[in-house]
């Protein structure tokens, strides 16, 4: 166990644009960062997986979450939300229609920041890599411990805005330790 304390958020201001590279990132106008201990991170930009790239006690989920933060020497964190398949969840909604939307009309996706902030507590956290090329590390990664729910549905268009799936296969742990911190 660690006593690393978990990320705190406070995200303010909205998305500024959606990149493809060649997977859609929504990016966010600085304002929004998260805080652990004394270092900062700035939100740079948010993405899915489908399926989830991470498993917890080796159950596989439906679709994950990545927020994309970088901080001091370009040092980056990222807050993934795994979802199992089940109720639609509102914010991938707002996700998937503003990406379809803003895609198509050419300007900036309209998404206030303030949603995907995270929580407080109630984390897994290890130093690991990039899940999509050039999988450089170290990445700081903090999984959230509280599983959200997507409809089958919407596990579609997110394939369909990715053209198809686009998990990385799961990764041996190569003896990496993961702590578990917050509430
Ligand atoms: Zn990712």
């Amino acid at each position: 166990m660690s006593d690393a304390p978990a990320p705190t958020a406070d995200y303010r201001g909205a998305a500024s644009a959606v990149e493809r590279r060649p997977l859609p990132l929504i990016t966010f106008e600085r304002g929004s960062e998260v805080r652990v201990g004394a270092d900062a991170y700035r939100l740079l930009q948010v993405h899915w997986h489908t399926p989830a790239e991470h498993t917890i006690d080796g159950a596989e989920f439906a679709a994950e979450v990545h927020l994309v933060h970088i901080g001091e020497g370009d040092q980056l964190l990222v807050v993934g939300t795994v979802y199992e398949l089940g109720e639609a969840d509102s914010v991938v909604q707002r996700l998937i229609d503003e990406t379809m939307r803003a895609e198509a009309a050419g300007d900036a996706p309209r998404l206030d920041a303030a949603a995907f902030a995270p929580p407080a507590g109630g984390y897994y956290h290890y130093v690991g890599s990039l899940t999509a090329p050039p999988f450089s590390e170290p990445v700081l990664w903090w999984l959230r411990q509280a599983v959200g729910t997507v409809s089958p549905r919407q596990v579609e268009q997110l394939q369909a805005l990715t053209d198809g799936p686009n998990a990385r296969p799961l990764q041996d742990r190569q003896g990496r330790t993961i702590l578990c911190c917050g509430g």
